[in-house]
């Protein structure tokens, strides 16, 4: 099949005016033809570009659309979907992530970062539709987080245990949050597999910051209200980040998420200690939440590794990353379309560690072709193969 439309992106950068795309049945991309082949080639309005990756949703969180008010700040929105996670019944919950799924799909969305409390979503996995990293997310703040480790090393073998010949499925045990996750818990998950993608909640709000440096603030308060002693837990006087990046060894790639109250210190200071270190922001649950975005132009200038997440339907209006984009593009006009699509395939791809089958149109490579159309007004993205 042959495909072009007026502006076709890579994944990278825009492809030379009157590209075409050239795909085998299997939509497996065969080759890229210059003008030559514009007569034979099917014209699509807009723009073409890679199917998106959504680095960060938590799928089986589905059935909470619409619960929780906005605006709350973090630690009222945590309260709240601890008190209403659980009051609905399979089926409801079921129903929810089925159409979660198909609306991820029909987005454009070709693979994810699911995190995962449950393996509720092993049957999405088995479709054979997207790839799928599931991050078996470990949450316990305590001295002893044995039986909090074992829970998540049994939701990881479960979804170990499946196996796709047409799709990636892979896992791994990660921390929810440094505010949920003690000292033993990290060195636990960071032993599990040495070169494992860990992807974490980071510095979400201002408040996380302010335990670890005083052992203060809301979260703290949070932590007393649940019944968590947190005795054992003494501050390190440095931010969240800059004290857990050194209970995590260097093997393990990173994929920090939200990072709305980061600084240029811990961007500086993550970077000199880790090698590969992704910076996913979810700006419409950033909005939903704590209504504050992170500061996108400091990421920007200190770390191009910058990649986007939809986050879970508990705390987002919709799964779309064209609507993630089109937030950012509303408050960071200074960034372009072409670095913006960048962030939502090719480097949502290497953060996923998907790079050599998704995120770039590029001859063996199968990414799945998206097109957008009227990308500065009503925009729309929907796939095409
Ligand atoms: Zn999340």
């Amino acid at each position: 099949m042959l495909l072009t439309a007026p502006k076709i992106h890579d994944g990278i950068h825009w492809l030379p005016d009157g590209s075409v795309i050239e795909t085998a049945d299997d939509s497996t991309i065969i080759a890229i033809h210059g003008a030559e082949k514009l007569s034979e080639a099917t014209h699509y309005d807009g723009i073409l570009a890679p199917g998106f990756v959504n680095v960060h949703c938590h799928l089986e969180l589905s059935h909470m659309k619409g619960m929780i008010p906005e605006h709350t700040g973090l630690v009222p929105f945590l309260q709240q979907v601890m008190q209403h996670r659980f009051g609905f019944t399979d089926e409801q919950k079921t129903t929810a992530r089925e159409q979660a799924f198909d609306e991820m799909l029909r987005n454009g969305i070709v693979a994810v970062g699911d995190i995962c409390n449950t393996n509720d979503t092993l049957p999405q996995r088995a479709s054979g539709q997207m790839h799928f990293h599931s991050f078996s997310e470990a949450i316990g703040f305590n001295e002893m987080p044995t039986k909090q480790f074992g829970y998540a090393v049994q939701v990881y073998d479960a979804f170990a245990a499946q196996q796709s010949d047409t799709h990636i499925l892979r896992q791994s045990i990660v921390p929810h949050a440094p505010y949920s996750v003690s000292y033993a818990l990290f060195k636990l998950i960071n032993g599990h597999y040495a070169d494992s993608i860990v992807s974490i909640h980071n510095q979400e709000s201002a408040a996380e910051d302010e335990l670890y440096i005083k052992k203060e603030g809301a979260v703290r308060t949070l932590l007393s209200s649940l019944g968590i002693d947190d005795a054992f837990f003494h501050p390190s006087g440095k931010s969240s980040l800059q004290t857990y990046m050194r209970w995590l060894d260097a093997t393990h790639p990173l994929i920090l998420v939200h990072n709305t109250y980061t600084t240029e210190a811990d961007i500086t200071a993550v970077q000199r200690l880790h090698e590969h270190v992704y910076w996913c922001l979810c700006p419409n649950a950033n909005m939903y939440i704590e209504n504050r975005l992170p500061d996108i132009n400091l990421l920007l200038r200190d770390a191009n590794n910058i990649c986007i997440g939809t986050d879970s339907l508990s705390s987002n209006h919709q799964l779309s990353i064209l609507a993630e984009l089109q937030t950012i593009k509303a408050q960071y006009p200074n960034i372009d379309w072409s670095t913006l699509l960048r962030w939502a395939t090719w480097n949502g791809a290497r953060a996923l560690q998907m790079q050599h089958v998704v995120g770039k149109i590029e001859e063996g490579k199968k990414p799945g072709i998206v097109q957008i159309t009227d990308i500065d007004g009503t925009w729309n993205a929907r796939r095409v193969i």
